[in-house]
Formats: C-alpha cells, structure tokens, sequence
C-alpha cells in the first residue's frame, strides 16, 4: 500500500512530543538536547514562555482576516524590521521559500519599472539552497533537486562560489540580480570570503543589478548580529527571512529597500495567510526577544565558547572530524566518516544534530542555550565520537 504521507522524507523513527528550553521529549519518554532547533527555527527554544502566551492570546482573540484589511500586528512587526535593518519596506510571507519567489519576482519587475524589460536573469552560486518550489530549486541549481521536474524555470544561472572571473562571464544584458546566503547553510555551513560578498555590492551597483541576501537560515541572531549581513558593512537591496523569525510558527518576509521594491505596487503579488495575525503576535514577540539588551551578546557569548570546545573535540578525535567552520550558533562539523554515522550515534547518545552538503555535522542549537547544555552537548558528543573510534577499531 501506498503511504498515507506522501513520502519524500527519510524519516528517523522518533515522535517528539513535548519540548522545552534546549531540550526535546520524544513518546518513550527519552530526553534529548537539540543541537538542531528544527533547522534553525526554535531560535528561542522550545515553548518559549513568551512566545506561547502571545500565541494563545491571540489565538483567543482573532486567527485571520485576510490582507484586505489592515493587519496591525504587520504593521508593528515592519516597523520593528524596518527600524533594524538596511530595509524600508517589508512584505511577510509563511516560509522561506515564498520570501525567494518574491525576491526574484521583485528583482525582475524592478528592472521592468526601470526600463529594462530584458533583464530577467538571476545568478546564484554553486552549493547554494533556497527552497523548494520550481523558480527556488532552479536558483538553488542542485540536480538531485532538479531531476525529473523540468523544464527548469527559465532565467536563472548559477556560478562557482567566490569565483568572481566566471561571475563577470555571467552576466550580461539580462541580468537582473545576484543572490546569495552569506553563509551557505544546507550546503555544508560553507562561510563565504566577506571580500567576495563585498565584491558582489560593487559589481551590483555599477551593473544596475539588485543584490538579494538569503537570510532564511542566518537571519534573527543566528551568527550573533540580527542579520548576517551587518558583519561585512555592506547592505543588500533584498533580503529574505523565514525560520527563526516565527520561532517555529510558520513566517517568513521580504525585506527590501524603497528603490528595489518601487514596481510592486497593488496587486502585483498577494498571499492568503502571510502575515496573518497568530504569525504577526508570535513574530512580533520573537523580534522583541532577539531585539532585548543582551540577548545578541548572549549569542555571542555562548558561540565562542562551542566554537572553542568543538575545537578541542576535533584535536581529540582526529579520525572522526576534519574541521569545524561556521559562524555564530551556526557551526559545521566537516567530517572524515560519514556524516550520518555520527548523527546517529550521537542521537543514541541523547543529543540532536543535524547534516549538511559535503559530509558536514550541522550545529544550529537555540540561540537561548546555555553554557552548562553547550557543556552536556560537548560531553555526548565526545561520547558518540569515541562510541565510533571503539567501532571502527573493533572492526579492523
Ligand atoms: C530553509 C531555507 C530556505 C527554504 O525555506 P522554506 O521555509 O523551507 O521554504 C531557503 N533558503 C535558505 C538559506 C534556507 O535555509
């Protein structure tokens, strides 16, 4: 028989049924750190106090009224990005994925506005991801994604990471935009050189094109700035937002400047549930979390010392791992068995963690964890590592 849920994950056997802070509770009753925050979204852990009374009040009071009215919390919720960012101009949507659509739909109807109809063209880089529907697995350019679902969508090309001469061959009358994750995240928590992301700022403003920063995975915290961009003291023209911005409610937003958003006037895009009002009080409330005094310093704080501990865990185990890399609470473990091997025995262990492109161990705990659970963390993993070592002598 065919499976009631269509089946294109590859599921590990666990049913969590309760979570709390940095830790999660699967149906036997088996407590496990998380090293994963649902990719990255439970940026704040899990039943944030916080976040759980400005859910329930709301869903008390009203869940949806469409865009045709006015959306108060949308509006708060702007003003707070807006004030907080390169951006004028906010547009929110239920996923990452959307926030892409509308990044490229807004990068070619700039160059529309602009009186350049024949740019259309949108460059990315190799090992990039920017979701899943048919213009974000074309930009995200992986043929394992791509296979079997074409013709890809028209107008968008990708380059080699950092490869500014193949950039340049790139682009010519029909581009319309570059975009690019300041810090690939699926793709193996590959850092890019902050010189090429510069470069990119250059080569967009002398060219008329529009730069896109995917933030989905490193906006909100993540890296220990609110977006990853303010590292490089350059600003992009668009930005996309998703996961940690809902703390695992569904949201995601199109940040963007007044010039590359001066073509979207009314009703050249809409969405039923984006911005609906359970998604704005549970946004609005995550925003005031990472905005608090401390909370960015925090992140900080705490990254420096995983960073330094996972160092110390790769000179241990010289078999196991490679390097670690990343930035922030966003951290790759490049490994020299396979990825998966040390997932799962790190999993048996009692802690979370999650793969990447090329055989990486992703680290992405909630921003809110502490010391002492980096500390546990540290522990199963030195556990799963040496449970590994043990494995592979016993084996030769
Ligand atoms: C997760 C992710 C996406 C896709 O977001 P969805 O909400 O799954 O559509 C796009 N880009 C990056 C960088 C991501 O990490």
């Amino acid at each position: 028989m065919f499976p009631v849920l269509l089946p294109t994950y590859n599921r590990t056997d666990i049913a969590f049924v309760r979570g709390e802070g940095s830790w999660l509770f699967a149906e036997d009753g088996k407590r496990y750190l998380d090293f994963g925050a649902g990719i990255a979204v439970n940026a704040f852990g899990h039943a944030n106090p916080k976040l759980v009374a400005a859910l329930t009040e709301q869903a008390g009071k009203l869940w949806h009224t469409s865009n045709l009215y006015r959306v108060p919390g949308q509006q708060s919720l702007a003003e707070k990005l807006v004030a907080n960012s390169f951006a004028d101009t906010v547009f929110f949507t239920n996923s990452g994925a959307e926030a892409a659509e509308l990044a490229f739909k807004m990068a070619r109807r700039y160059q529309y506005v602009s009186g350049h109809p024949e740019r259309y063209q949108i460059i990315s880089f190799e090992g990039a991801f920017h979701g899943r529907t048919l213009a974000t697995i074309a930009a995200t350019g992986n043929e394992k994604y791509l296979e079997g679902f074409g013709p890809k969508v028209q107008g968008f090309d990708q380059v080699p990471l950092e490869d500014l001469p193949a950039l340049n061959r790139m682009i010519g009358p029909q581009t319309a935009a570059l975009i690019i994750e300041p810090l690939q995240g699926e793709g193996g928590v590959r850092p890019v050189a902050p010189e090429f992301l510069r470069a990119l700022r250059k080569i967009c403003d002398d060219k008329g094109l529009l730069l896109i920063f995917d933030e989905i995975q490193t906006g909100i915290g993540r890296t220990g700035k609110l977006f990853a961009y303010e590292w490089l003291g350059i600003v992009p023209d668009i930005m996309c937002i998703a996961k940690a911005i809902g703390g695992g409610f569904p949201l995601g937003a199109l940040l963007a400047t007044a010039e590359a958003a001066k073509g979207m006037t009314v009703g050249t895009h809409g969405t039923t549930f984006g911005g609906n009002p359970l998604a704005m009080a549970v946004g609005n409330a995550a925003l005031d979390l990472a905005l608090a005094p401390g909370f960015l310093e925090h992140v900080g704080k705490v990254a420096g010392y995983l960073n330094q501990q996972l160092g110390a865990l790769v000179a241990a185990h010289p078999a196991i791992f490679e390097s670690v890399r990343g930035q922030g609470l966003m951290l790759g473990l490049k490994m020299k068995i396979p990825n998966t091997d040390f997932i799962t025995a790190a999993r048996q262990a009692g802690l979370v963690v999650l793969p990447a492109g090329d055989n990486v161990v992703r680290l992405l705990p909630p921003l809110t964890i502490s010391e002492s659970e980096v500390r546990e963390g540290m522990e199963l993993m030195n556990r799963a590592a040496a449970t590994l070592e043990s494995q592979k002598a016993a084996a030769q």
